[in-house]
């Protein structure tokens, strides 16, 4: 062999090596990598800052808590109708995205304990010239608000909210309801104005994150009382366990309460 061929053989054992160190290396972190699937539309649980990192309490929340039990965190934004099915489907291992415990979503996935309480929203735009009773009469509000235009995001307790208790009790015609895929669509319409939204029906906390400086404001509060868990695949219950023993220490400890004073406060 002459010198240059020996040196070519040299190195192509060497790359040879450094691709097999390099392969293992991904095998290895594939096992514990676990893909989080959110909506980041729904801040202040989930949204892209400005560079497009998406980012959130939820994001913060399970990101800790997932690397505490030593796995490595993807996250996929995907429209929040999709979570459920991407979940079955195994695109995705675990939902962090606002999402509240339902019955009927509880025949579909499993749910931890719940880490965060919420009610329904009117968020309207200011001086729209909108106008809703504000009574605390739940019959008189829902009769001032059957004949508006409402938004809601496609597949929401907020839109399952206005079926049930609007269009399925005969006050509302069904199209004025507008869904959208994204919230951040629906808020785009209302502040284009009643010509296209009147208002959106929303969860409490994020109606408020989207009135903060801005020309749109929170004018009724609707108490449906629920709560929001991560998601996991049903029948996963080793994982469930994990998580739930991990959020429930992470709910009692300082990092929470920082969290909550982070992005709440
Ligand atoms: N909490 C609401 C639900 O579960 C909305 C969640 C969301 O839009 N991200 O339907």
């Amino acid at each position: 062999m002459n010198k240059e061929k020996k040196i070519f053989s040299t190195l192509m054992v060497l790359a040879m090596v450094g691709l097999a160190v390099a392969l293992s290396g991904c095998v290895e972190e594939e096992v514990n990598k676990i893909i989080v699937g959110t909506s980041a539309d729904f801040a202040p649980f989930e949204y892209t800052d400005e560079n497009g990192n998406i980012i959130g309490f939820d994001i913060e929340m399970v990101t800790a808590i997932l690397e505490s039990l030593n796995y490595t965190v993807e996250v996929k934004d995907i429209g929040f109708d999709s979570l459920i099915p991407s979940l079955q489907a195994e695109t995705i291992d675990v939902i962090a995205a606002a999402m509240t415990i339902t019955e009927e979503r509880e025949e579909q996935i499993d749910f931890s304990i719940p880490y965060y309480e919420a009610d329904q929203s009117v968020l309207i735009k200011k001086d729209s010239g909108v106008e809703i009773n504000e009574s605390h009469n739940l019959e008189n509000f829902t009769a001032s608000i059957a004949n508006l235009t409402i938004g809601a995001q496609t597949g929401t307790t907020g839109a399952g909210w206005v079926q049930e208790n609007l269009i399925d009790t005969g006050l509302m015609d069904e199209a004025n309801l507008k869904l959208y895929d994204l919230y951040i669509d629906a808020v785009a319409d209302l502040d284009i104005g009643p010509a296209r939204l009147d208002v959106i029906i929303l969860d409490l906390p994020v109606a408020q994150a989207f009135a903060e400086d801005s020309g749109r404001e929170v004018v009724y509060t609707i108490i449906t009382g629920e709560s929001y868990g991560l998601g996991v695949r049903e029948g996963e219950t080793d994982l469930l366990n994990k998580i739930n023993a991990e959020l429930e220490e992470f709910m009692a400890s300082e990092e929470w309460t920082t969290l909550i004073t982070k992005y709440f406060e």
